[in-house]
């Protein structure tokens, strides 16, 4: 395979053109995944030799299918052991006419035009120029390949008249109308080995402490095994949580305390079962094993859920936090200094660099904002939500998730309808920076971006070979 890679190496300009070609002429969007993972397997690792550094980014619109009854035929959250969805698919906020779905894809689609400007073979120009307004000296060249995660939203009326309507948005893999298993969203962007993955969201209300623009970030593994250590009573002091940076954790609704929902996401986290009030494992609400719900290298070897089905105590497959043991491969993955740098510590001194990527593009999109005369109070990076959330768990690249803000707030209503052009701009030039880095200009804005690209030699694993590409095994 090496070999035929290498002879391939030189025409891939030619067949990223062709790809954007048959992009623009068809919109059928089998034609577009199918030619996206073809694209993606002939592509060189981060360079090319001779040429620009070349990284993958994916920008992913959330939501974009609809929460159709009944959940066994309409859901997410497919779980292999005894074949159903666990889930209603997750439509996401919406306020009278507006819905988050189509406006982040609107976001999204903007975005992808301008980070285009930087496919190979391109005319990059108008994208320096664009540069000039935020950075001074002259940026890096680099080159991107940029792709959605999905296709556009779909409507009530026409996922009235289609058989799975929400084949091309679920989150995890499924079944198709065959039975067989197909690839969701998680697995189809780790297929193509992205470098940066931005998730775009909003919602529609949220709590008053948050204001402006939210990461939305999940703890380290080390964090997160102080937890089980709790509930396994080998310690007893909280000292580990409220002293830590992860100690705001999200609450789902008020009756009960960040502590007590931080205790049922680590059990959700580690056995795939939520907790009661009383801290008794929640049986009934079983929510799988996430990482064998996608197609990936950190799954557990076929034939698992023999296994997992009699959910065997002192095993990975325990349903008590009492005798839950973190082996196997995709422990191994979380116990890496991988994703230590993904998630932990970094520039922001939490997070890693999901939360560094996260902060550093709202900095630039409130950067963007200010540049063309918009200015407000509330628009500012706001606090992390922190859970054990399945995009920057599950995607094995620098994940950038993102709220933009909430549907019920006029300002925001305002900033993400008019003010879209904008948005794309800083979401653009922050990926940019990240990738490549950048002297940032204004030094005076109170929300200035640091400039600072993510520094991906850390996670080379050899000469040619990164974590990004251990995703999948070929
Ligand atoms: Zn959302």
């Amino acid at each position: 395979m090496k070999a035929v890679n290498k002879k391939i190496k030189n025409y891939n300009y030619h067949v990223v053109e062709f790809y954007f070609f048959v992009l623009d002429m068809f919109s059928n969007r089998r034609v577009v995944l199918s030619l996206f993972v073809v694209v993606l397997f002939f592509m060189p690792s981060v360079t090319n030799r001779n040429e620009f550094p070349t990284y993958r980014v994916v920008l992913d619109p959330g939501h974009g299918g609809v929460a159709l009854h009944p959940m066994s035929v309409h859901g997410d959250r497919y779980e292999t052991i005894f074949r159903r969805y666990l889930d209603y698919y997750k439509e996401g906020a919406a306020r009278g006419a507006l819905r988050e779905p189509v406006i982040v894809y609107s976001i999204a689609r903007k975005v992808e035009k301008i980070l285009k400007l930087l496919t190979p073979g391109r005319n990059n120009t108008k994208f320096y120029q664009m540069l000039e307004r935020y950075a001074d000296g002259a940026p890096r060249k680099i080159y991107l390949i940029t792709s959605l995660s999905r296709d556009r939203s779909i409507s009530e009326n026409e996922a009235d008249i289609m058989d799975d309507p929400n084949a091309n948005y679920r989150m995890f893999d499924y079944p198709d109308l065959d039975g067989r298993i197909r690839p969701g969203r998680i697995s189809r962007i780790n297929e193509g080995k992205p470098h940066l993955v931005v998730s775009l969201h909003l919602a529609d209300a949220g709590p008053q402490d948050f204001e402006g623009m939210s990461p939305v970030i999940t703890p380290p593994y080390r964090f997160l095994h102080e937890g089980l250590r709790y509930l396994q009573m080998k310690q007893k002091e909280k000292k580990f949580y409220t002293s830590s940076p992860y100690r705001d954790w999200f609450v789902e609704e008020t009756t009960r305390s960040d502590f007590s929902w931080f205790l049922n996401d680590v059990s959700l986290y580690f056995t795939g079962y939520p907790l009661m009030k009383n801290k008794q494992t929640d049986r009934r609400n079983f929510k799988g094993y996430r990482y064998n719900m996608v197609t990936w290298s950190y799954a557990d070897s076929p034939g698992w859920e023999h296994a997992a089905r009699y959910h065997i105590p002192s095993s990975r497959y325990a349903s008590s936090v009492k005798d839950f043991v973190p082996d196997g491969r995709f422990w191994d993955r979380e116990r890496s200094m991988y994703e230590g740098f993904r998630r932990d510590g970094g520039e922001e001194g939490f997070g890693g660099d999901n939360a560094y990527a996260s902060y550093e593009i709202i900095r630039y999109v409130c950067n963007s904002l200010n540049l063309h005369g918009n200015d407000y109070r509330t628009q500012k990076p706001g606090k992390s939500y922190i859970s054990v959330w399945i995009m920057p768990l599950h995607v094995n690249a620098i994940n950038a998730f993102i709220e933009l803000g909430y549907l019920n707030r006029s300002r925001d209503r305002y900033l993400l309808t008019k003010k879209q052009d904008e948005i794309a701009e800083g979401i653009a030039v922050g990926i940019f920076s990240l990738l490549a880095g950048l002297e940032v200009k204004d030094k005076k804005f109170r929300y200035m971006p640091r400039g600072k690209a993510i520094d991906f030699r850390k996670y080379g694993i050899s000469e040619d070979e990164n974590y990004f590409n251990t995703v999948t095994g070929d």
